[in-house]
Formats: C-alpha cells, structure tokens, sequence
C-alpha cells in the first residue's frame, strides 16, 4: 500500500479537472487531493484511479466518481467537528473525504463484505470513522441523531423520513433520488417543521438496497 509521487501528481491533475467542472469549495478540493484513491480500489483497477470515473469495488457496487464525490460533499457544507452520517460506505473513499474535513462520521453499510473490507481498511490508512456500522441506512441512526449533514451514496427510490427527521435545524440531507437516473437533491432543515428542497441535476448511482444480502 503506497502513496507515490506519481500518485499524489495524478491525483492533483485530477483536482483540477473536478474544479474545471465547477467545484469551488477549497476545503473539498484540498480534501480530494489528499485522500490516495488507488488504495480504496481493486489493485487491477489502480491505473484508472485518477480518471473521473466510477469504478466495480465487487458485490455489485462502484466507488463513486470523483467529479460526483465533490458535488455531494460541496453541497453538505461540511465544517470541522460537524455531526455527518454517510449511508452507503461501500469502499469508504467518501468516508476518508468527510474525515480529511475534519467531520466526525457515522457510516452505515447494507452489504456484510464491503462492510468488513471498510472497517479493516480505513484504520490503516489513518481515518477513524466515530462508527462503521452494518445496517439499514433507511432508518438513518438515532442514537447519534441529530445530525449536521446525511448523506447518501446510492440511488434512493424515495426520501426515507428517518433522515429528515434526524437532522439538526439547519442540517442538510444530499440524496440523490430516483430509480434508474436519480436527481440530486439536496433538503435543508429550516425549522423543526419545514424543510427546503433543491434539485440539483441528473445523475447515476446504484440502487439504495431494501433487503439485506
Ligand atoms: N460512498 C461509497 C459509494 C459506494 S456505492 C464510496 O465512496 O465508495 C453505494 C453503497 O451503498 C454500496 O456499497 C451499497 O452496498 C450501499 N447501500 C445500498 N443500499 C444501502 C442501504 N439501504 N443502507 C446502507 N448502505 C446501502
């Protein structure tokens, strides 16, 4: 498991691309720019890591494109010591992202494998998630509720109430909504009743899982 030169000078031609693309946020470029990708993939698939594009991480499922990873976390608008629960872990790329911000993340995982593959995983490389949890992500995580931002990682086929309700005022949910293309949508609490909702673009995730494999 290394980080190279040659890595960290793809991963910043990466960068910019993603900022051509019209990332602004400065906390999420650098975040991106720091988060050696190559090691969150297949050995075999390690050349295309610095490609913006998404990648099989097995059971199915992608590590998420860059370009999508950086447009999700630009809109949770996410500060240091932030409350953030992923749904989603899958390979734990967007985890690591949310622990370089300086975010205490909560993050729930449906398959048992990718599971286990992230809670290994992430430690070695330095990012200590508050919780990895294998579960439900449609019912969000009240213990730790409320939360600052959720965000989720696969495509949800409606808006679980579970994660409006767990977030604080002023919280954010980023869920991309839809079954075969999903609409990123972002919601903002705004009070304990009411919440904004933003349409934010077409976009392809997986499918946000009902059964457990
Ligand atoms: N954030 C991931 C993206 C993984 S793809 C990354 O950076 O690599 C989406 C992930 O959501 C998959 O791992 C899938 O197994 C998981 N998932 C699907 N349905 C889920 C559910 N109901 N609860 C929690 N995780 C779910």
């Amino acid at each position: 498991m290394k980080d190279t030169h040659k890595h960290k000078g793809l991963r910043n031609q990466l960068v910019k691309i993603i900022a051509q693309k019209g990332i602004t946020d400065k906390n999420v470029l650098t975040a991106l720019g720091n988060v050696p990708r190559h090691l969150f993939m297949d050995s075999s698939f390690a050349d295309f890591a610095y490609q913006d594009k998404a990648f099989p991480i097995g059971c199915d499922q992608t590590i998420s494109q860059p370009y999508t990873v950086a447009f999700q976390t630009e809109l949770l608008q996410v500060k240091e010591q932030h409350q953030i629960l992923e749904i989603g872990t899958g390979s734990g790329y967007q985890t690591a992202v949310l622990l370089e911000m300086g975010a205490k993340v909560y993050t729930i995982e449906r398959q048992k494998e990718l599971f286990k593959k992230a809670k290994l995983f992430l430690p070695k490389l330095g990012y200590k998630p508050k919780k990895i949890i294998f579960g439900d992500g449609y019912k969000g995580l009240l213990e730790n509720a409320p939360f600052d931002g959720i965000i989720v990682t696969a495509g949800a086929p409606f808006v679980p109430n579970a994660l409006l309700s767990q977030l604080k005022v002023g919280g954010r949910l980023v869920i991309p909504i839809g079954d075969t293309e999903q609409i990123m949508t972002l919601f903002i609490r705004t009070s304990e009743k009411d919440f904004e909702k933003h349409e934010l673009g077409k976009f392809k995730f997986v499918p946000m899982l009902t059964k457990r494999n």
